[in-house]
């Protein structure tokens, strides 16, 4: 294993700093903690924002914490790691990842399953799980990380199961976005949906995460794509009648599979109420609201339709993410079409007024100048 010079030391870098709610980042002086056991130091080269990186920044819905750093779609090269850390070394390519896979538990040893007990998504959490603690400070003062990836920075400290070793031959500048919302969608389809050749898939919300699961329909071959949520679409206002009702009409009485990814209520109860009875399944992807509650008629079900919900896509990060990648290097998955923006770390907030105006699907931050 080749050593290099900042290994086990405190790395002074720039970091995208959020001291408070909704007021633009600012480009600070961080240090950077060398990793503890079974953690392991990146270098970011390329971030990416996800609609997750604003609802937690806005904080809105849930107990603030800052100062905060975020970040969760990014690719890095691994600087250096803590004990214990035997799957990846110094010089690795990988994309962190929000959730985990400690390939030691009930749900990474089950093959239906890639909601990690250790390491599954945790939005509150702002320090390591293990001594409890910030990686990151500003003269002696905690800087609180996010979603264990705080990818908003020249360099992070993760959790070595929320990262994922991928092709050194990869552009990271590309491939970065496969940490979050488009594995989601696609992985929705892929691996849940799994629409036959030929078949009809309806996709509900088309952001990164719809168009992405609408990628994945196109790669399963299915002959009609329809999507709604946008002007150019299917909106479901222009239509007097339920949107369920619209797509039996077009469909000769329902599609084959859909994926519902705005998390509107509605959507989601329109989603699973389109699909065709005897075989049809619709995938919940989208994140409701908390006082939601999901309502159909039992007949609806009984009739041989299935609902199902996903997170993540399905996808284990550390076991699948890799495939995904060579996906893309064997050009059976466009990614380019996903990635609308690109921005210098140091104008970094106006990847978030793309967001915000919707301009965007993605806008790639790159870390070097
Ligand atoms: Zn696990
Ligand atoms: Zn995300």
């Amino acid at each position: 294993m080749s050593s290099n010079n900042t290994a086990g030391q405190v790395i002074r870098c720039k970091a995208a700093v959020a001291w408070e709610a909704g007021k633009p980042l600012v480009i600070e002086q961080v240090e950077v903690a060398p990793p503890q056991a079974m953690e392991v130091r990146l270098k970011i080269l390329f971030t990416s924002l996800c609609h997750t990186d604003i609802y937690f920044w806005e904080a809105k819905g849930q107990t603030p914490l800052f100062p905060r750093i975020f970040g969760h779609e990014a690719g890095g090269i691994v600087e250096s790691v803590g004990d214990g850390v035997t799957d990846v070394r110094p010089g690795d390519h990988v994309l962190p990842v929000f959730t985990g896979e400690c390939k030691e538990c009930r749900h990474c040893k089950s093959e239906e399953s890639n909601m990690c007990e250790l390491l599954r998504i945790n939005t509150d959490r702002g320090v390591m799980l293990n001594d409890g603690k910030s990686r990151f400070s500003i003269n002696g003062k905690p800087i609180y990380h996010f979603l264990g990836t705080s990818t908003f920075s020249e360099y992070t400290v993760v959790h070595v199961g929320c990262v994922a070793k991928i092709n050194p031959k990869a552009p990271l500048d590309k491939v970065c976005i496969l940490s979050c919302g488009i594995s989601t969608g696609l992985g929705a389809t892929l691996n849940v949906a799994k629409p036959k050749r030929g078949s009809f898939v309806a996709v509900f919300g088309l952001g990164a995460v719809g168009l992405a699961a609408a990628e994945g329909a196109r790669i399963s071959g299915a002959s009609r794509i329809i999507g709604f949520g946008v002007s150019e679409f299917l909106c479901p206002k222009d239509f007097e009648k339920p949107v369920q009702e619209v797509i039996a009409e077009m469909t000769d009485g329902g599609v084959d599979r859909s994926i519902e990814c705005t998390g509107s209520i509605a959507a989601m109860i329109s989603a699973f109420e389109c699909v065709h009875d005897g075989w049809g399944l619709a995938v919940l992807v989208g994140v409701p609201n908390k006082d939601d509650s999901f309502k159909t008629h039992p007949m609806n079900i009984l009739n041989e339709r299935t609902l199902k919900g996903t997170f993540f896509g399905n996808f284990k990060p550390r076991s699948d993410l890799p495939s995904v990648v060579e996906k893309y290097m064997n050009k059976e998955l466009e990614l380019e079409k996903f990635i609308t923006h690109e921005v210098p770390f140091s104008e970094i907030n106006k990847a978030f007024a793309y967001m915000l105006q919707g301009d965007s699907l993605r806008c790639i931050i790159r870390m070097e100048a």
